[in-house]
């Protein structure tokens, strides 16, 4: 996980939470990690379209039109809808190199900030 989803709702039941903190103590499975650790709730049928349609390339909106087309270190990214326990679907998925999926992050986290912000300041722009 690149950054912490925990103001945008439960997201871990109870149950797996337990099971997680399971994990730490039992010994590892065998068949354990696969390659991103971000994507786990995806399926691989899912990443298979999302990749094919993007053609391997990061998706982010350079402005003109251009996208970013980095082939470099791309994750598979959640549309915020889907962090919020939106479905996994081919729509809310698409590729970002690392340095936009991050960037995404903080745009994200940056706007639910300013909301909050606003909402605790109502504007005060007094002309004076
Ligand atoms: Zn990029």
């Amino acid at each position: 996980m690149l950054f912490s989803l925990d103001g945008f709702g439960p997201r871990l039941s109870p149950r797996e939470r337990d099971r997680k903190r399971k994990a730490l103590t039992d010994r590892p499975r065998p068949q354990s990690v696969t390659s991103g650790e971000n994507d786990r709730y995806v399926p691989t049928a899912v990443k298979r379209a999302v990749w094919e349609r993007d053609q391997g390339r990061c998706t982010w909106p350079m402005g003109d039109g251009e996208m970013c087309g980095s082939t470099h270190r791309l994750e598979f990214d959640r549309d915020l809808e889907v962090a919020l326990g939106g479905k996994p679907t081919i729509e809310n998925i698409r590729l970002l190199c690392k340095s936009h999926n991050l960037m995404k992050a903080e745009q994200h986290l940056g706007r639910t900030l300013m909301a909050k912000f606003r909402k605790d300041r109502p504007t005060e722009r007094d002309t004076s």
